[in-house]
């Protein structure tokens, strides 16, 4: 049987029959990218700490997506002008999916906000908006290119991460504003962009993280190494699986 991998959700409102309805949505490429590597994608919906351990319990893999901005209060800072998206309850859901997915050893591909969320759930900190707190960057909110291969980052090459990917020099996309911070217990960076933001990070223990800041979901179709983080994910899936 195909590893059953959840993916978050975001909570948008949406109109049924003429009235507004909130509804739990994910883009559909997140769902492809997990089918092409041979995954069964299941949306994972906010809910409170007790569903979701119940729920992790019954994965094999997880996807945490990509979306708005992780409320600055959890990890105390206040909020500047440029933080948007902010989502009490996604907030809540999936940094108790981490908690869950770090003891469950819980095998995790970790996008964009997913990557930010994992920092913040190990006590770590972001960047609230990359133009306002470090100028001199490169410019990593790049909605127009986000199908393009565009910004070259280094992977370290000694790492999970670079042998997923099959190489320490990779090129990306970039559609974020906010970066990880100082980084949480028991995360290290591994991969930079030119500018040193940080555009990878691993666990140092048992839990089978890849974490990336780019958005391979978007690149899966046409580029082998966005295909290859799916692919890992699966593979990390199926050996846990087989080994229970
Ligand atoms: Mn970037």
């Amino acid at each position: 049987m195909a590893v059953l991998i959840g993916v978050t959700s975001e909570t948008k409102v949406v109109p049924r029959a003429g009235r507004d309805a909130p509804a739990s949505i994910i883009a559909m490429y997140y769902l492809e990218a997990i089918r092409r590597a041979g995954g069964t994608p299941v949306v994972v919906p906010p809910g409170p700490p007790d569903f979701i351990y119940g729920l992790a319990s019954r994965l094999d893999g997880l996807v945490l997506s990509g979306g708005g901005d992780v409320d600055p209060s959890r990890y105390d800072r206040d909020p500047i002008d440029q933080v948007y998206g902010v989502d009490e309850a996604r907030d809540t859901t999936e940094l108790a999916l981490v908690d869950a997915a770090l003891s469950l050893s819980l095998p995790t591909l970790a996008i964009c906000r997913g990557m930010q969320v994992v920092n913040v759930a190990m006590g770590g900190t972001l960047i609230q908006d990359i133009a306002t707190e470090r100028p001199d960057s490169l410019v990593h909110w790049a909605p127009d290119t986000q199908f393009d291969l565009h910004q070259p980052v280094t992977v370290d090459s000694s790492t999970e991460l670079a042998s997923v990917l099959g190489s320490s020099e990779v090129k990306v996309n970039s559609i974020h504003h906010q970066a990880v911070d100082a980084l949480g217990d028991g995360l290290a960076a591994v991969a930079w962009a030119e500018d040193g933001i940080i555009e990878g990070m691993s666990y140092e223990g048992d839990w089978p993280l890849l974490a990336v800041q780019w958005h391979p979901e978007r690149l899966f179709t046409e580029d082998p190494a966005s295909l290859a983080l799916f692919d890992g994910l699966v593979a990390r899936s199926i050996a846990r699986r087989d080994s229970r």
